[in-house]
């Protein structure tokens, strides 16, 4: 506060403060859809708490400073926590994390050890076990009283559904969403003409409270667990102690954690993870920092909403400036129309960005972003570059609101907004833009993979009719080829050989290539498991499908739809007629208990650089042959192959003591493995 406020003022002031982060946090914690940054929000909260310091006499009840998160939506049952879920009071500065450390020495009357863990950018779940089964899971909502998320909780693969001891604990911690899976969901969202989530933790909130537990399934989330309601039940009295006894008992715990035993100790592990955050596949927002010994927790005690003996350091957000110079506006497979923003190049967190999506045309106007405009930029999931606001003061004097597209950039039809869709859409079906994305996407390593065939190419293939649909591209000739650009007898007849051999594809390759609406390649396989072949699916109907497991209403919605399609009937017949295979060629779930390969039910990391497979390949082959494939080491890993310069997952595995294997380990293994 620049001048010191009269109590008049002051309540005037924390009355608008109030009320905006009540509207914020019930955008944040309820809707899962916030509007402003959270270092926005943080400081104001900051401001209302040091008006509330000074004017204790103001503080109200609906104070956010004396509540703690969101409340429960309808639609689910409320839960009680019998003992509450706290938040964490936060710091922002070296200055204000020893000021805690100060107060927590004057409290105790020495130095004490602080078990420091990494900040989850995920929610607060707790989730509660008898006699070893899990049987209740929960949001920690205000607080006192939460959501019953138990059916999602438990299509989350990290959550163990009966523990090797037959305890009865509630444990509690953060559920989140990793890195790539928010980029992968983000991005189908957009391409679906959807919203999309601001952050890892919106995204995992909102499919954590979903009333359907099939598409909580699809969202890929993970849980760290590094406390408990009550202690009863375990050995611990640190909380270093706990963290490792909760990974005993079976639960996911996060390895990145130190106990330091002072608190110049405690800032060097924050310098050290600001640096790493953006190795680690999950977003951390800053750093817990919790004094270790729970005898010594109880003397600190609690204030309304967050524990003394811990605060949250907050990493400052990682904003630049830059300026739009441009809005661009692409059409996808499905007709959805995006605009993004060409921005003078500027390094954000480690990498150049010149781009990036504005999504669509309510982001554009709620943010009110126009040509020439000075923006802040960020990562999001520390990954996907987005604008955060507009430097207002530095908008030009004769800048003018920007006017959304009501044709398309490609075919000129008019653009429409289908349903409850935030996106623009080019409805057209001859669209080129349209068909090319079409192509593309058949064509892309998880679809058909036939190599040489670029967007360039593609789009060259189009604009002389050679391929106007995908079953042209099995008619292709030589001589057609040879008509292209920079395409010489060499590189046709690769393609055609690429072209040639993607015949043979299992067909939940081709199921995906297609592109029916909702069916990504996961669902595809499922589908391709399922029904066997192209046709039986297509004979399929709604109820047949949406029996399966992770098939929900949309997709058997959708593919049902696909397949009522006459011009759909005639593609299959011309795809028939070149050759191309119909049937499932992978192994079935069940097959897997007649697999004899080393890979059998183990967990498998791929690290470094392979050279006799993609890593898609790899992961492919591994994964029919009953193995799992996964992306980060811990102790449940089995194998590790490591390829060339093979880093950090290398190291951990030596460490955790893994079977690391070479890659030509790997392709012996694999050559011998057999079906008996
Ligand atoms: P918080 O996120 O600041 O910290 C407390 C939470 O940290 C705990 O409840 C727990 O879920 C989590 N956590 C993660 N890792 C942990 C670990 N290792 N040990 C202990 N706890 C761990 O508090 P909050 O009350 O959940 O949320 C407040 C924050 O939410 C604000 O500081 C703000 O940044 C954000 N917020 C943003 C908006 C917005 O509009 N952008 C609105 C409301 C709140």
């Amino acid at each position: 506060m620049e001048h010191e406020m009269t109590i008049d003022e002051a309540a005037k002031r924390a009355e608008e403060l109030r009320s905006r982060l009540n509207r914020w946090s019930r955008e944040y914690y309820v809707e899962d859809k916030p509007t402003v940054e959270d270092y926005v929000y943080d400081q104001e909260y900051a401001e209302l708490v040091a008006i509330e310091e000074q004017y204790p006499d103001l503080i109200t009840s609906d104070s956010p400073t004396q509540r703690v998160g969101g409340k429960v939506l309808s639609g689910f049952e409320k839960v009680t926590h019998d003992i509450p879920l706290y938040s964490l009071n936060d710091v922002f500065s070296k200055d204000e994390l020893f000021a805690f450390d100060q107060r927590v020495q004057k409290a105790i009357g020495r130095p004490v050890d602080y078990c420091c863990e990494l900040k989850i950018d995920g929610l607060s779940v707790s989730l509660r076990y008898e006699n070893g089964e899990f049987v209740r899971g929960a949001t920690r909502g205000d607080g006192t009283v939460g959501e019953n998320i138990t059916e999602n909780l438990k299509t989350v693969r990290s959550v163990p559904l009966k523990l090797k001891d037959a305890i009865s604990i509630e444990v509690r911690g953060e559920c989140f969403m990793p890195k790539k899976s928010f980029v992968q969901l983000n991005q189908a969202r957009e391409a679906e003409g959807k919203d999309i989530f601001a952050n890892p933790r919106n995204a995992a909130a909102g499919s954590l409270r979903q009333l359907d537990s099939k598409i909580t399934a699809k969202r890929n989330l993970d849980t760290f667990l590094y406390t408990v309601a009550d202690f009863g039940p375990m050995k611990a009295t640190t909380q270093y102690d706990a963290l490792e006894e909760l990974e005993q008992i079976g639960f996911h715990t996060n390895h990145e954690k130190r106990l330091c035993h002072s608190i110049d100790e405690v800032w060097s592990f924050i310098e050290e993870y600001h640096e790493k955050r953006m190795d680690l596949t999950y977003e951390i927002d800053g750093i817990v920092i919790k004094v270790n010994d729970f005898s010594l927790q109880d003397q600190l005690g609690f204030t309304v909403k967050a524990p003394r003996w811990a605060t949250a350091y907050k990493f400052p957000p990682e904003e630049v400036e830059t300026k739009i110079e441009e809005i661009e506006w692409t059409v996808g497979r499905t007709g959805v129309v995006t605009p993004t923003a060409i921005m003078t190049p500027v390094r954000v967190a480690g990498t150049t960005v010149s781009r990036a999506s504005l999504h669509n045309g309510d982001y554009i106007k709620l943010k009110d972003i126009r040509l020439n405009d000075i923006v802040r930029i960020y990562k999001a999931g520390d990954i996907i570059p987005e604008v955060a606001q507009v430097v207002l003061d530095q908008r030009p004097a004769d800048s003018e609101p920007y006017v959304l597209p009501t044709h398309c950039p490609i075919c000129h039809s008019e653009l429409v907004h289908l349903d409850e869709e935030v996106a623009l859409r080019c409805i057209n079906p001859k669209c080129p833009a349209q068909i090319k994305e079409g192509l593309n996407h058949f064509v892309s390593r998880n679809a058909m993979n036939i190599d040489g065939l670029g967007p360039r190419v593609l789009a060259q293939m189009y604009d002389k009719q050679l391929v106007t649909d995908v079953a042209d591209l099995y008619k292709l000739t030589e001589e057609e080829l040879l008509t292209l650009d920079k395409i010489k007898e060499k590189s046709a007849n690769n393609i055609l050989t690429a072209i040639h051999d993607s015949k043979d594809n299992s067909v939940e390759r081709l199921i995906f290539g297609l592109g029916i609406r909702h069916v990504g390649s996961k669902a595809a396989k499922i589908l391709a498991e399922h029904f066997g072949d192209l046709e039986t699916l297509s004979k399929s109907d709604f109820e047949s499908i949406i029996v399966l497991d992770t098939i929900g209403d949309t997709i058997a919605d959708s593919v049902v739809t696909y397949f009522s399609n006459e011009e759909v009937h005639d593609l299959m017949s011309e795809l028939k007629q070149a050759g191309v295979n119909f049937e499932y060629k992978g192994i079935r779930s069940s097959q897997i208990e007649t697999i004899d390969s080393p890979f059998k039910e183990k967990t498998v990391v791929l690290t470094g650089k392979l050279t006799r497979f993609t890593r898609e390949e790899a992961k492919e082959t591994i994964e029919n042959l009953g193995g799992k494939v996964t992306g980060s080491v811990s102790k449940k890993t089995d194998i590790v192959v490591a390829g060339e310069d093979a880093g950090s997952k290398l190291t951990k595995a030596q460490e955790l003591g893994i079977d690391v294997w070479s890659e030509e380990k790997m392709a012996e293994a694999l050559a011998d493995s057999h079906f008996n």
